[in-house]
């Protein structure tokens, strides 16, 4: 068997039509611009090429981006006072803050000082919380982006057996609270699990959010399930040529798509839907903060 490649890049394009549609509806019919402020502190390289692919394909769908960089050293009451800023401007329904925070910052103190509404990332506790009991959440990207693959790949997904390893607030448990929303049976694996080995066979759906390159083993995946690999590892690639890297997910590719139904590639598979999230989570926000229905 050889597995079908879910194209995350093709179908987060398809959601940025979609995004770029209800955009046009919104300036049209009700005169407003929906914007995402993200907010960046210090100048990791990673964080700054994802910041600028958000910028980009903000303005792309037609939103408004506001790029807000901070010096690696600002203080907690500092950036503080620019999320309470960003709550009060009414242009902005959506806020980012790029993670990871420097050290002198608590992260949970500034996720969690972004108006709910506005947390276009869903890492608020009121929005975690509004997830786990059934309401209106915020749903976290990366989590969105892989049920909508999922649901769009096997359609129902009542009664199967899914599991999800890796338990982080940002990917796993969201995760897999949106796979229970669907019916799945679910298991969580985490770092203390025995026999991860026989746990991963016995799921139609493995979600693997891990970081830990190629740790899941294609021989474990029972045959014709789907697989949906989260991880983004840099790997040294000398093949390349001498200090090269590539990048890996979570799941021993080339083994997985032999047993699998499907399966997401790293890149190309869950990476771009999550920006298509981050902008459809703002058009979203815009619209319950003004109490708009666009179906
Ligand atoms: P975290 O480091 O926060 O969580 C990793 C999880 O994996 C933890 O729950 C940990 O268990 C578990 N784990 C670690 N080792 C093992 C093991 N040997 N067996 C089973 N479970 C294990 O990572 P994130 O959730 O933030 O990210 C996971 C991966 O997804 C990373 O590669 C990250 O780069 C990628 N990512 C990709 C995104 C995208 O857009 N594609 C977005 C976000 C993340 P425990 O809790 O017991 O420590």
């Amino acid at each position: 068997m050889t597995a079908d490649i879910i194209d995350g890049k093709a179908f987060a394009a398809r959601v940025r039509e979609t995004v770029a549609a209800d955009v046009s509806k919104l300036k049209d019919k009700h005169q407003i611009t929906p914007g995402l402020a993200v907010v960046i502190v210090g100048h990791d390289p990673a964080s700054e090429v994802y910041v600028r692919n958000k910028v980009k394909q903000t303005a792309e769908v037609g939103m408004n981006s506001f790029h807000h960089t901070l010096d690696a050293s600002t203080d907690q009451a500092t950036l503080l006072a620019k999320v309470a800023e960003l709550n009060a401007d009414p242009a902005v329904h959506g806020i980012l803050v790029q993670l990871p925070l420097p050290k002198q910052i608590d992260e949970a103190s500034v996720i969690n000082a972004i108006n709910p509404e506005k947390d276009v990332d869903g890492f608020h506790v009121v929005n975690s919380g509004l997830l786990a009991t059934g309401g209106d959440a915020m749903v976290p990207c990366t989590p969105l982006g892989c049920i909508m693959m999922l649901k769009d790949t096997l359609g129902d997904l009542s009664g199967m057996r899914a599991i999800v390893v890796g338990r982080s607030n940002i990917v796993g448990k969201p995760m897999a609270q949106l796979l229970l929303d669907e019916n799945c049976t679910v298991t969580i694996a985490h770092s203390r699990t025995q026999d991860l080995a026989s746990e991963v066979a016995r799921a139609d759906i493995v979600v693997a959010a891990v970081g830990r390159p190629e740790m899941v083993q294609g021989e474990w995946i029972k045959p014709g399930a789907t697989v949906i690999d989260v991880g983004i590892n840099r790997i040294p690639a000398p093949e390349r040529g001498e200090g090269k890297h590539r990048l890996v997910g979570d799941v021993a590719f080339k083994a997985a798509s032999e047993r699998a139904n499907a399966i997401t590639p790293v890149p190309g598979g869950v990476g771009p839907m999550t920006i298509a999230c981050l902008l459809r989570n703002t058009v979203t926000a815009a619209c319950r903060q003004k109490g708009i229905d666009l179906s």
